[in-house]
């Protein structure tokens, strides 16, 4: 935290105005109490108006009301996928077997463990090591164990068949819109948590493709996607033996789909949640 005096708050207000950062005062707020001193402050500053996250400036993101540790490189949890979480626990029920896969900060399993009643288990899979290990710190304080390896490679074998809810906010967007992206992702995001390959569904296949098997009849994957591609992973997801549905949000602008393993009526699809 650095002691500023008004005229001394309203010049790094300008400066980050200038820079277009449209929530100056607010971003200002946020620097002066990261910073332990002043030339601190400049140096953030300095970095913010080339256009560093400020995520990454401050070291955290604010995520479903709570404040989780980003590093670099490491995916910036989005205010959209409040929308996977809720969805998540819309349709999981007590005492639930939980694996985030490409966890990044692990941000969703985190909100999870805060929602679910007493779930049995809880893990993460990265396959980044960065991604892994700032997961790891965000996950100490719960236990929760981190694995690196890609998507369920990693997971104990123990655990096919068992799972009641794989959720996955996986690399989405198509290689070619990646330019598109705005500048503070393409340029500090590391790309293999943004490329989703040539129809943005890459990742998302494996995941589809692998998902019946590991999980418990009954179970469901809870998946981020953009909203053009609703009716092709709905494809994908069905014919890997599952049984789809999409929960859009507008004023999130957030897609999610859940897709059950059909099974016992004990975890029957989303009417269970209104039953709770
Ligand atoms: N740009 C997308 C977003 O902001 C990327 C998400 C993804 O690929 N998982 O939500």
């Amino acid at each position: 935290m650095v002691l500023l005096s008004p005229a001394e708050r309203d010049a790094v207000v300008a400066r980050l105005r200038r820079a277009g950062c449209v929530w100056a005062e607010d971003e200002t707020r946020l620097l002066v109490e990261a910073a332990d001193g002043p030339e601190a402050l400049v140096g953030l500053v300095d970095r913010r108006v080339t256009g560093e996250p400020l995520e990454y400036l401050l070291g955290w993101a604010e995520f479903c009301g709570e404040r989780v540790t980003v590093e670099p490189g490491v995916f910036v949890p989005r205010a959209r996928t409040a929308l996977l979480v809720s969805a998540a626990t819309a349709v999981t029920g007590p005492a639930a077997a939980v694996v985030e896969l490409c966890c990044g900060s692990g941000a969703i399993i985190r909100a999870l463990a805060r929602r679910l009643a007493a779930p049995r288990l809880l893990a993460a899979v990265d396959v980044d090591p960065a991604a892994a290990a700032c997961a790891r710190r965000n996950l100490a304080d719960l236990a929760v164990p981190v694995f690196a390896g890609d998507l369920f490679d990693p997971l104990p074998a123990a655990w096919r068949g068992s799972l009641d809810l794989v959720v996955a906010n996986a690399p989405y967007v198509p290689t070619a819109a990646l330019d598109l992206l705005p500048a503070e992702s393409r340029r500090y995001e590391a790309p293999m948590a943004l490329d989703g390959g040539p129809d943005g569904l890459a990742v998302l296949r494996r995941v589809a493709a692998a998902a019946l098997s590991w999980l418990a009849p009954g179970g469901h994957l809870v998946v981020e996607v953009g909203e053009v591609q609703v009716d092709g992973f709905r494809a994908v997801l069905a014919g890997a033996g599952l049984v789809p549905a999409v929960v859009r949000d507008d004023a999130l602008d957030a897609t999610a789909m859940t897709a059950c393993r059909p099974g016992c009526g004990r975890h029957a699809g989303p009417g269970r949640a209104a039953r709770r």
